[in-house]
């Protein structure tokens, strides 16, 4: 075993600002995401995803679905089409209200959501309870008794009270549709434009988020058509469908993974927000009555997904919806701290039944299920999770990149869970020569039958250990002399770098126990 100094370069990451640009850059770098069609300069908030990237986002989706339908034998997979019947957004209430309220900058000619930049006020007015808080625990050291601070100091109070009447003056805004409000709302906060600091604002408008088309060949008859602009409507529509064909009985669930379409007013910050996403989304069948305990059941288990993945504590947190949709029971957004602040990765929603009941009313179809055990139908309510894959996906990236000083050396390193990083094992011969090659492609030969492998002879080793470790693979085998003498190979974990020796036929065996899906898995039993 051979044990390295590592000593952590947080001081290289300067600031949260900076690391995301550092990782931004390096997806490109290293084949995870590009710009869409970039040879005609990018089209905006649209991303490809690069060879390695696209093994990642497919060992999320593969996670999220095993966790939902392998794990639960009552949750099923559906692929519905991403073209619906026009219908289908009348009763959703997207035709009519999947708004955002647009404000342009008259001076910068930037483009903002209304809503957004009041948010980011009170974001500040947080920052700056947080900051008196903290003077104030390095005042009074160990005696500091945080709640009393909150509950008592003038200034805190004065901040936490302008926050809520804020907030309030903004939900029923929202909730009014009330684009007057929203633009007073900024006018008094004496709102800037974050970009040039000038106050010269247009008046809030609506702007419908879904992109519309033409189905059918003679452009004036054809139907106008909208690319979904979630998922979950194609789970409500083939509700019936489901229940019957595999005769499930409630609660049971139907879970999907597909695109999604949205034409973002403002879409910045990378595969954050996005104009083609992909959602993963999970809705729940329950008994009227019994969503309250099924909503907390899927609460607390999509917090151990997120979890499991090695995800720390302190980056994860529920926020509760401040601002109900008139359907809804409950809401609460699962947010995980970006570098540019905590923000929603995937929203649980008790939607009563809204969704079926509405699709039921457009349709004249009845949605209802018979409950032999109470002996009557009824329409079910619904307990949804919803989780955005290209969200996760920038999730795992940022908890990933590492820089780290080892000796006099930088290494960047991708710190990947190993059962979702793209490759798994990375197989290479110490030298060129000497018959080194031969006996690493057998072994090469051999893992990629059960994972995704790469094998290297080109440089020097310390140069190909850096190059898996930026692309996050966590075990690296090396074969050097002794192992054509003894049959043994050295394995270097990723993360600490430690090598390790086992035998050839041990060495399969030892990847397997390692990488395997199962491990995340059964943390989610337990
Ligand atoms: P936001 O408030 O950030 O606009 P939302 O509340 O509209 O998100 P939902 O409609 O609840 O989002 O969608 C469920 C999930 O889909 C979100 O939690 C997010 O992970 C993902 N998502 C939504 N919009 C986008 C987008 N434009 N790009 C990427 N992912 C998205």
């Amino acid at each position: 075993m051979v044990a390295r100094a590592i000593t952590y370069l947080c001081a290289m990451i300067a600031n949260d600002g900076e690391k995301f640009k550092k990782v931004v850059s390096h997806a490109k770098e290293y084949g995870y995401i590009y710009p869409s069609s970039e040879i005609y300069d990018g089209l905006s908030a649209v991303y490809d995803y690069g060879p390695y990237g696209s093994l990642l986002k497919n060992n999320i989706k593969e996670y999220w679905w095993k966790a939902m339908v392998q794990m639960h034998e009552n949750i099923v997979g559906i692929d519905a089409a991403i073209l619906m019947h026009p219908t289908t957004w009348k009763a959703s209430g997207h035709v009519d209200a999947f708004n955002d309220p647009l404000i342009d900058n008259k001076d910068s000619k930037k483009r903002y959501r209304a809503d957004v930049l009041i948010e980011d006020f009170m974001a500040k007015l947080d920052d700056k309870i947080h900051k008196e808080v903290d003077k104030a625990r390095k005042r009074f050291g160990g005696s500091f008794d945080e709640a009393m601070f909150i509950s008592t100091n003038n200034r805190v109070l004065e901040l936490t009270d302008r926050k809520k009447q804020i907030g309030d003056r903004l939900a029923k805004a929202m909730t009014d549709g009330n684009m007057e409000e929203l633009r007073q709302i900024i006018v008094d906060c004496e709102i800037a434009d974050p970009e040039s600091g000038s106050r010269n604002w247009t008046e809030v408008r609506q702007f419908n988020l879904m992109f519309s088309t033409k189905l059918g060949s003679v452009a004036d008859a054809a139907d106008t058509i909208y690319l979904r602009p979630e998922t979950a409507q194609g789970i409500f529509v083939n509700f019936l469908n489901v229940q019957k064909t595999t005769r499930q009985k409630v609660p049971f669930g139907i879970a999907q993974i597909g695109k999604a379409f949205r034409n973002e007013i403002v879409a910045r910050q990378f595969i954050f927000r996005m104009r083609e996403f992909e959602q993963m989304e999970m809705q729940y069948f329950v008994r009227p009555g019994e969503e309250d305990n099924w909503y907390s059941y899927w609460k607390e288990h999509r917090m151990k997904w997120h979890k499991s993945l090695g995800t720390d504590d302190s980056m994860l947190k529920f926020k509760d919806h401040e601002n109900l949709a008139h359907y809804a029971k409950a809401a609460v957004d699962i947010e995980f701290q970006f570098p540019f602040g905590f923000k929603e990765l995937e929203g649980i929603h008790s939607r009563t039944d809204y969704d079926l009941s509405r699709h039921q009313e457009f349709s004249g179809k009845k949605l209802q299920f018979f409950d032999p055990e109470l002996n009557q139908s009824y329409v079910p309510f619904v307990v949804e999770t919803s989780i955005g894959c290209d969200r996760m996906f920038l999730a795992m990236l940022c908890n990933a990149y590492d820089e780290e000083q080892v000796q006099d050396d930088t290494r960047t390193v991708l710190k990947l869970p190993p059962a979702l990083a793209p490759v798994k094992v990375a197989v290479l011969p110490l030298v060129k020569k000497d018959g080194l090659p031969e006996k690493a492609l057998e072994i090469f030969h051999q893992l990629r039958f059960s994972h995704q492998c790469q094998y290297d002879e080109k440089d020097s080793i310390g140069k190909r250990y850096r190059r898996q470790d930026a692309i996050g693979t966590p075990y690296c085998i090396t074969v050097d002399h002794q192992s054509l003498e003894d049959g043994t190979v050295t394995i270097r974990e990723r993360d600490t770098m430690q090598q390790e020796r086992v035998s050839v036929e041990e060495v399969q065996q030892v990847v397997n126990e390692r990488v395997q899906m199962n491990l995340l898995l059964k943390k989610l039993v337990s």
